[in-house]
């Protein structure tokens, strides 16, 4: 469904992406883990395209330059070159890291600004499909995004990208700062989604711990390289894996 092959992206002269190659099949769940500063909203931000508007406000503003290089197929198409709005239309959906749902405006208005690339039929339809995932929200449809909890407003980052009909879905931590009680509800929904719906997961995170047991393949990113990847059970059996997946070097 997509393949990456030999992304590098440097920040100026930083190289933040070290020829990376990743590759996710039709309706799998990839786990991408690393430390902080490994390069996880890196790579969602080039695998989504948005890594395009912020080397064009980089430039725009005269601040550093970024250098985006490699190739990225998607659906069996070349996309390298597609700007993100088109990538989305294409069906692959960012669910950015800190959640970035918008504070000032309810959650059913935060959903149905998801619901922009949907038929009124998809977008009632999925509206649905997310209340019956997060039964909260649709008690919560009328509370501003803003004074939401971390979780909740985590539920309404998935359920409005999931308003945007996403073939892919992008997930960039979203565990982040979560109790274990509502990371452990979230990796749930995260399976079901992709059960139920057939939509195919990217998703990164600092621990492994807590989404590995959902991943059909994973990656290890360490310094912007990818170091190690396998199917589960064989990322899970590798001693090296101990320091992603526990999140410390050793
Ligand atoms: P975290 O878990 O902290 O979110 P991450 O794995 O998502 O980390 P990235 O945000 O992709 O990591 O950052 C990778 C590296 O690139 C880091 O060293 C970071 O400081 C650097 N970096 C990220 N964005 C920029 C930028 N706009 N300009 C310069 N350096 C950047």
């Amino acid at each position: 469904m997509l393949e990456a092959t030999g992304l590098m992206v440097f920040y100026e002269n930083m190289l933040a992406l070290n020829n990376v190659s990743i590759k996710c099949e039709d309706k799998q769940i990839v786990g991408v883990f690393g430390a902080n500063s490994a390069g996880k909203s890196t790579l969602m931000y080039t695998l989504s395209g948005i890594m395009e508007d912020i080397r064009k406000k980089e430039t725009m503003a005269g601040g550093e330059r970024i250098t985006v290089l490699g190739q990225i197929r998607f659906l069996g198409r070349d996309i390298t070159d597609l700007k993100p709005s088109k990538r989305a239309r294409e069906g692959i959906i960012l669910c950015p890291e800190r959640r970035r749902i918008f504070p000032e405006c309810s959650v059913i208005e935060n959903l149905r600004i998801g619901a922009y690339l949907a038929t009124p039929s998809q977008a009632k339809d999925t509206l649905e499909y997310v209340f019956k995932v997060y039964p909260s929200l649709e008690r919560l449809q009328k509370r501003v995004g803003g004074f939401l909890s971390g979780g909740e407003q985590q539920m309404l980052a998935v359920g409005r990208a999931l308003m945007a009909q996403p073939k892919l879905l992008l997930m960039d931590e979203p565990l982040l700062g979560l109790s274990p009680r509502i990371q452990a509800m979230l990796v749930r929904s995260t399976k079901e989604i992709r059960d139920e719906k057939g939509i195919s997961i990217i998703v990164t995170e600092q621990y492994a711990r807590p989404v590995l047991p959902i991943v059909d393949y994973a990656f290890i990113l360490e310094n912007g390289a990818a170091v190690l990847e396998g199917p589960r059970d064989e990322v899970l059996n590798n001693p090296d894996v101990r320091s992603a997946y526990f999140g410390v070097s050793e």
